[in-house]
């Protein structure tokens, strides 16, 4: 799904503001932290905040892909289009999951996401 700037924004600001929120309420829940109970939850709340993100510039720059299929990355073959599928990716985020276009080479059976790497 292609989107405009101003939908990522709302994404990434929706994303933010709950971050925000669930640290508000473990403030108030938490009214005498120690330091490493603030580190716990603000890491937490980071990496959170950092996969909704990465899915939100990923899903962006899926729509930039072109309509034509693309060359099999292993061996040149035109691959097929075989729809939507969903994907876990490991990042240096965490886990993200998202769905993507898949292509599938019939020739040497390897498929890809694009714009990502052979899978
Ligand atoms: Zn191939």
């Amino acid at each position: 799904m292609a989107l405009t700037r101003a939908q990522k924004r709302a994404k990434l600001a929706e994303a933010a503001e709950e971050a925000i929120e669930r640290l508000l309420d473990w403030d108030e829940e938490n009214p005498r932290p120690n330091l490493t109970q603030i580190e716990d939850i603000v890491l937490a709340l980071r990496q959170r905040l950092g996969r909704e993100f990465a899915s939100v510039v990923m899903e962006g720059q899926e729509a930039q892909q072109p309509a034509q299929a693309p060359l099999c990355p292993r061996c040149g073959e035109v691959m097929r289009n075989k729809g939507r599928k969903g994907k876990a990716l490991e990042s240096r985020l965490g886990g993200v999951q998202m769905e993507r276009g898949y292509y599938y080479c019939p020739h040497c059976e390897s498929g890809v996401f694009p714009p990502g790497p052979t899978t």
